[in-house]
């Protein structure tokens, strides 16, 4: 699986859409301090899924996108789009090349598009799960990051392992299916109260019934 390219706009500090090509196994961006290297990998790291915004090193879903300058009006929405090549189709999906955008709105809304459809995140967590890829941090080290992958407690490490065995998508379908589970007891719980409340109704019709069989 290759990456191959990086398509940025509005993402924090790339105001004008950029692409970066990755046409070699290794590539290195280089640039001055404040630059946006790291901008560079919480774009990827963002695509990829990743919900918080800590690690992204933003406090709200508006850090995201570029508040402007003096001369550069602010953005309303930022996009990253990344794209891969499959093909040999590491992906389980027909297409030669794998590309997964993500875009979010000053008001917060996100969405995610694969390929060119409108998809959920849940999708997008199941794709990436089938290669072992995820947002967590053990794919994209940051930097001063290294220490942390080290000293890993083993709860985080265990995380780490399951993500790259591709177990993220069953956690995620788990959590679906408790809430399914708790919403039908929620629901058998209101059904039981509401023929306890017309019970009384119930035996009075009976009896009524039976006064008009007798008459
Ligand atoms: P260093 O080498 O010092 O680590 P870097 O090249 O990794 O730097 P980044 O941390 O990626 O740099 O980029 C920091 C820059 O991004 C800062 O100038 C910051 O103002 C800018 N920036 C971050 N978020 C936004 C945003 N939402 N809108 C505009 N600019 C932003």
């Amino acid at each position: 699986m290759l990456l191959k390219r990086l398509e940025i706009s509005g993402f924090k500090s790339f105001a004008k859409p950029i692409t970066l090509e990755f046409p070699t196994k290794i590539t290195a961006v280089v640039g001055p301090n404040g630059s946006g290297k790291s901008n560079v990998a919480d774009a990827v790291r963002w695509v990829l899924g990743e919900q918080s915004l800590k690690h992204l090193r933003g406090k709200k879903g508006e850090d995201l996108i570029f508040s402007g300058t003096p001369r550069i009006a602010r953005l309303a929405k930022a996009s990253v789009s990344l794209a891969f090549d499959n093909k040999d189709k590491l992906f389980p999906v027909e297409f030669g090349e794998v590309i997964m955008s993500r875009r979010v709105y000053r008001d917060g809304v996100n969405d995610y598009v694969l390929n060119g459809s409108q998809v959920r995140l849940k999708d997008i967590i199941e794709l990436l799960s089938k290669v072992g890829l995820g947002a967590s941090q053990h794919h994209i080290i940051a930097q001063g990051d290294s220490d942390r992958i080290l000293y890993a407690s083993s709860k985080e490490r265990k995380s780490m392992i399951e993500e790259s065995l591709g177990l993220k998508i069953f956690e995620l379908k788990k959590n679906e299916a408790s809430r399914k589970l708790e919403a039908a007891e929620n629901n058998i719980k209101q059904v039981e109260s509401l023929k306890r409340e017309i019970q009384p109704h119930l035996k009075y019709l009976e009896v009524q019934a039976e006064k008009m069989k007798s008459a």
